[in-house]
């Protein structure tokens, strides 16, 4: 079986270390990753300037893109055959409720699975330093194992976030759908050291709507919260509702 890992945090994070190490046991790992952060980076696609790919040593690729840029590399350059699984992460800090449309771990995923490979993103669920990306690999090794042998509808993949704890303290899987929080943004400005004003954009502690089933409130119980997503952004609801519009009728 072929692997392609990827992750938002960088070749260098230890999450895809940790998660390309617990893989091997399921296949042959051959890793395609951004050269430096690219976290929040979404769905983005490099069009306009050439890519460069640096081979660290066999079988780890840097790439000067983007994760779906990685994803594009790896499927369509580097790797000889086409993978049979796509793995993003481990991201450090969650990927839950509204935020996935912002990250670029899930866009990976998304990314691989628009191709029609079977996809899974998953995140560890802590923004402070952490020594549990061991941990998260294991779930992300038992999350691949189930995918490989089940089967998914096509649009179909995989949003894990796996709580900052020891594996065996974990909660067992939960099958969530996505929770939001209210963000409370603000910009930081600040002036930098020539007398230019310059902003940040920075963020208060999030107030999550964390009602049960959600990824949040899997998450916070402790155990793992696996969310199936697909691409169709749609509201179906919404459609009956627009077709009234006299825009529509005339
Ligand atoms: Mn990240």
């Amino acid at each position: 079986m072929q692997i392609l890992v990827t992750n938002d945090d960088g070749i260098a994070a230890p999450g895809i270390k940790a998660l390309a190490e617990a893989l091997h046991s399921l296949g042959n790992v051959t890793v395609v990753a951004p050269d430096r952060e690219r976290s929040a980076a979404g769905h983005s696609l490099t069009l306009h300037a050439p890519l460069r790919v640096f081979e660290l040593r066999p079988g780890w690729f840097a790439v000067d893109g983007t994760p779906t840029d990685c994803v594009n590399m790896g499927i369509h350059s580097l790797l000889n055959t086409r993978p049979d699984l796509v793995v993003s992460g481990i991201n450090h800090g969650g990927n839950m409720g509204d935020d996935i449309t912002y990250s670029g771990t899930v866009a990976a995923a998304m990314e691989a699975n628009l191709m029609g490979i079977p996809a899974i993103a998953i995140s560890l669920a802590t923004h402070t330093p952490s020594e549990r990306f061991p941990d998260a690999a294991r779930v992300a090794l038992q999350v691949a194992t189930a995918l490989t042998q089940q089967q998914l509808p096509e649009d179909t993949f995989l949003n894990v976030n796996v709580p900052n704890l020891p594996f065996e303290q974990i909660g067992p899987p939960q099958i969530t759908r996505q929770g939001r929080r209210s963000f409370v943004g603000t910009i930081i400005d600040k002036v930098d050291p020539r007398g230019r004003k310059y902003f940040w954009i920075g963020s208060e502690e999030p107030r999550l709507l964390d009602d049960e089933g959600t990824d949040f409130h899997a998450v916070g119980q402790g155990n793992v919260s696996i969310t199936p997503l697909h691409l169709d952004l749609t509201n179906y609801r919404s459609m009956a509702a627009l077709r009234q519009w006299p825009l529509i009728t005339g």
